[in-house]
């Protein structure tokens, strides 16, 4: 059973059983950094001289600056978690080392700006919450008779499909699968708050609690059993830090859109037509494939699209490389971010795919971003856009 302290670990307990095999070298930081301090059992050796009892007020401050660097350099990409030999919670380590960054303010600037942006306006941007159903607007949607109506299946849009431009075809695509296999679904609208993905990242619990228990209630006056994101942060959000703050209380099952459309492809209702002739890959997130699982539902889906060519990435599945951008990295450091994901922006070209398709909007930001610096002609598409491109034709 989950408790609501369920985040909480033994900071020394933990460090003091690394065996420093080495076997977290993959870490991709560490890998560009190259500096011992960066070594995820680098951290832990600091983590160990910062918590000792009896560690003078002098020497914790000379460690911090080394020790709080790392812990922000960390894309949250959980392959040293993945891999650690003795099997050591590492992640919930980083995330209570940021909370003790916190309280010695020793945040980034913009890193407390998001922070308090969160807080105070319940998105990521800082905006007004009335804003929060524009995306719909744009794209000529009445989503009207949708929000806050009572329904068994919620699809929650998350901040960044919501709200940024970029991300513009995300939840009008959602819509189309929805609508066009006649779920019959709710969204929250102006109810809905930041699933608290960003403060959990940055260890933040208690706070993040309240979040998960707005939208919680709000999703439960709806009659919502099962909620659908198209967004790997969210998704994290629900099936991990949702558990952990309101235990046995969150009942409702999460589903990322790729798996609600590999359902409804196995029931009939989901019609994937019309061929794509482009070669597509597939980016896995690492919120997805390490922190929650989700492997095999993207596959099948795009299994499904008449005649594909299908080529995986060099590295994929649960080995699949960080693009860059988890962690609240990009607040932080943006050329370690680029640094980072030219290894995954090698990897697509080495593919030869013409479009990556992908599962997260962080993703497909930093992606974007790679390829164009890069000068790949390559179609970056979030899969929503892609299933309703095999679903409707070319658009
Ligand atoms: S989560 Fe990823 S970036 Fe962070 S220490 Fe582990 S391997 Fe390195
Ligand atoms: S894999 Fe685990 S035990 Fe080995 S060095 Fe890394 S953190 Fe320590």
């Amino acid at each position: 059973m989950s408790s609501s302290t369920d985040w909480h670990v033994d900071l020394l307990e933990i460090a003091q059983k690394c065996v420093y095999c080495g076997y977290c070298s993959l870490c991709p930081t560490f890998k560009e950094l190259k500096w011992e301090t960066n070594h995820p059992r680098g951290i832990l050796e600091q983590i160990r001289m910062y918590f000792s009892e009896g560690v003078k007020e002098d020497k914790k401050v000379e460690v911090s600056k080394t020790l709080f660097e790392a812990i922000f350099a960390c894309t949250m990409c959980k392959a040293c978690e993945n891999i650690c030999l003795v099997d050591l919670p590492l992640l919930k380590v980083w995330e209570q080392v940021r909370q003790e960054a916190f309280k010695k303010g020793r945040w980034s600037p913009l890193l407390l700006s998001l922070y308090n942006k969160v807080k105070t306006t319940q998105n990521i941007y800082g905006l007004p919450a009335e804003e929060r159903l524009a995306w719909a607007g744009l794209a000529g949607l009445n989503m009207s008779k949708r929000t806050k109506k009572k329904a068994s299946i919620a699809y929650f849009v998350g901040c960044q499909a919501s709200y940024s431009g970029k991300m513009g075809n995300v939840a009008p695509s959602v819509v189309k699968i929805l609508r066009k296999t006649r779920v019959n679904f709710t969204i929250l609208g102006l109810d809905e708050w930041c699933c608290g993905s960003p403060i959990f990242l940055a260890g933040g619990y208690s706070v993040g609690k309240t979040f998960a228990k707005h939208n919680h209630d709000k999703l439960k006056e709806l009659g919502v059993k099962r909620i659908v994101t198209a967004c790997s942060g969210c998704y994290r959000a629900f099936k991990i830090g949702y558990p952990r703050v309101l235990g046995d209380k969150w009942d409702i099952e999460v589903l990322h859109i790729t798996e609600l459309a590999d359902e409804l492809i196995k029931k009939g209702k989901l019609k994937l037509k019309h061929a794509i002739k482009e070669k597509i890959t597939f980016k896995d997130p690492c919120e997805l494939v390490r922190h929650c699982g989700l492997v095999e539902a993207p596959r099948e889906v795009i299994k499904q699209i008449p005649n594909v060519r299908f080529e995986e990435l060099p590295s994929n599945k649960h080995d699949a490389l960080c693009c860059g951008g988890g962690g609240l990295l990009k607040l932080n450091d943006s050329d370690l971010v680029s640094q980072v994901n030219s290894h995954l922006i090698s990897e697509i070209e080495y593919s030869e795919a013409e479009i990556v398709a992908n599962g997260c909007p962080t993703c497909k930001d930093t992606i974007l971003a790679g390829v164009k610096k890069n000068g790949l002609n390559v179609e970056v598409l979030d899969i929503s856009e892609l299933i309703v491109r095999a679903m409707e034709g070319e658009q």
